[in-house]
């Protein structure tokens, strides 16, 4: 991390403001700018263009980062996300940290003979902090709230951001509130309860009125909402798994990605932190396709792209994948042009096919996923089958949250216990079925 300071380190002044000039000169990060027009912003909680209405994303200084970010001085950094932070817009070289990312890329053979794949890969963030990928946005929303001086963390939730918050606030010491939907698996308000946040808020409807209520609250109190006024910061975090795989793979893209959508961002994200590595040279420019994979009980995106087209309607979720039933999805416009532009393709799952997907990972990887992970698997499987797919092509599918989350969603599916009684025989006789006949 050395090199990341150089400038800074020539300056000794000791005020308070100096300090933070220097604190500044360490973030490669230059500014917001519209996703629609282009229009530029300071690095404030800001998330829509005044101009039009459009997304905030960050920008970057591509050139000093090319200078200063190699492929040695990434790997000489911690196993987690933050290895990767002159590429994301946080200053502080001492983030909150609970761990997050460096996650698993397995080789997934079994799953991959039965596809036809030789280079089938999946990317298991099920064993993050909080057991899903938000334990990365989370990272990088929250140390940018801290860097803003805020307080109070919040969030809108459709089950796995909440605990992600939630967990992070208590590591941070900051005031938290997160908001869910009505209808939740009991295991996700569990899991965000347990972190002590200030308030687990259950509102009534579904995310997409959680949402709105949050966008209004966002205006109003001076918080840190993760995915509303720092949409941008926090969506960042997704670039960590695209820069992952590549790192992974040899610092190589791969040829096709196969991703879960709610919001759209995770995808959108991934394929921008693949080409980010392209800008400051660190791999050279991929043509990787992208892939998306909804739950036909949620499939806005999906049919957006079975319609040829980017208007994107919204629809009124009922899936058992409820990590990803997003309505109304904000990035849904960009992961429709992402997949159509890169030769991709969005597909959708049915909750049988969803619950099916859950089993063929565990069965053949060892791999237990939430229903967002079947989703992901029912996808794959379904572009297999049509043939997207070249046998030698590496194939990266991204299982973002863990089976233990959801696993009503699979418990009527399975065997019960065979039951036996303490004896030897009994094995023999129940299980084995060798028992002895007389
Ligand atoms: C939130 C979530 C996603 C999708 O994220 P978006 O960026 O909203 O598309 C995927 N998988 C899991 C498990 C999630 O919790
Ligand atoms: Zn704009």
């Amino acid at each position: 991390m050395v090199t990341l300071t150089d400038t800074a380190s020539t300056t000794t002044t000791t005020t308070r403001d100096a300090q933070s000039t220097t604190l500044s000169r360490r973030i490669y990060a230059t500014g917001l700018r519209c996703r629609v027009c282009g229009e530029g912003y300071p690095l404030d909680p800001v998330h829509v263009c005044e101009r039009c209405f459009g997304p905030l994303g960050v920008v970057y200084d591509d050139a000093a980062l090319a200078r200063d970010v190699t492929r040695e001085t990434i790997a000489a950094g911690p196993a987690t996300l933050w290895r990767y932070r002159a590429l994301l817009p946080i200053a502080t070289e001492h983030p909150v940290d609970l761990g997050a990312g460096w996650t698993p890329l397995l080789h997934a053979r079994r799953l991959g003979a039965l596809l036809g794949l030789e280079r089938l890969y999946i990317k298991n963030d099920c064993v993050n902090p909080t057991y899903s990928f938000k334990d990365r946005v989370v990272a990088v929303a929250v140390n940018r709230a801290i860097e803003l001086g805020m307080d109070t963390i919040a969030c809108a939730s459709t089950g796995n951001l909440a605990p992600a918050v939630a967990a992070a606030a208590a590591v941070a010491g900051l005031r938290c509130y997160v908001f869910v939907p009505e209808g939740l698996e009991p295991a996700k308000l569990i899991n965000a309860a347990v972190y002590g946040p200030t308030a687990v808020v259950q509102v009534k409807g579904n995310y997409d009125a959680v949402n709105r209520l949050c966008a209004e609250l966002a205006d109003t109190y001076n918080w840190g909402f993760v995915n509303v006024n720092l949409r941008p910061y926090y969506a960042e975090g997704s670039k960590t798994l695209g820069f992952e795989a590549c790192e992974q793979l040899g610092w190589q893209a791969p040829d096709h990605i196969v991703a879960p959508i709610a919001s759209g961002a995770l995808m959108v994200k991934i394929a921008r932190g693949i080409e980010q590595l392209a800008d400051v040279g660190l791999i050279s420019r991929p043509r990787t396709r992208y892939s998306g994979a909804q739950a036909a009980g949620c499939a806005p995106v999906a049919n957006a792209f079975a319609a040829h087209t980017e208007d994107v309607r919204p629809v009124r979720p009922d899936t058992i994948a409820r990590s990803l039933a997003i309505g109304n999805p904000a990035d849904g416009p960009f992961a429709v042009r992402l997949a159509r532009q890169s030769g991709g393709i969005i597909g959708a799952a049915t909750d049988p096919e969803i619950v099916e997907g859950i089993g063929l990972l565990a069965r053949t990887e060892g791999v237990f996923a939430e229903t967002a992970g079947g989703v992901t698997i029912a996808v794959l499987k379904q572009l297999a089958a049509q043939g997207l797919f070249r046998s030698d092509e590496t194939v990266v599918a991204y299982i973002t949250g863990n089976g233990l989350k959801t696993p009503d969603a699979v418990a009527g599916s399975l065997p019960a216990p065979t039951q036996i009684s303490a004896s030897v025989e009994d094995f023999e006789e129940t299980v084995l079925g060798t028992g002895a006949c007389d």
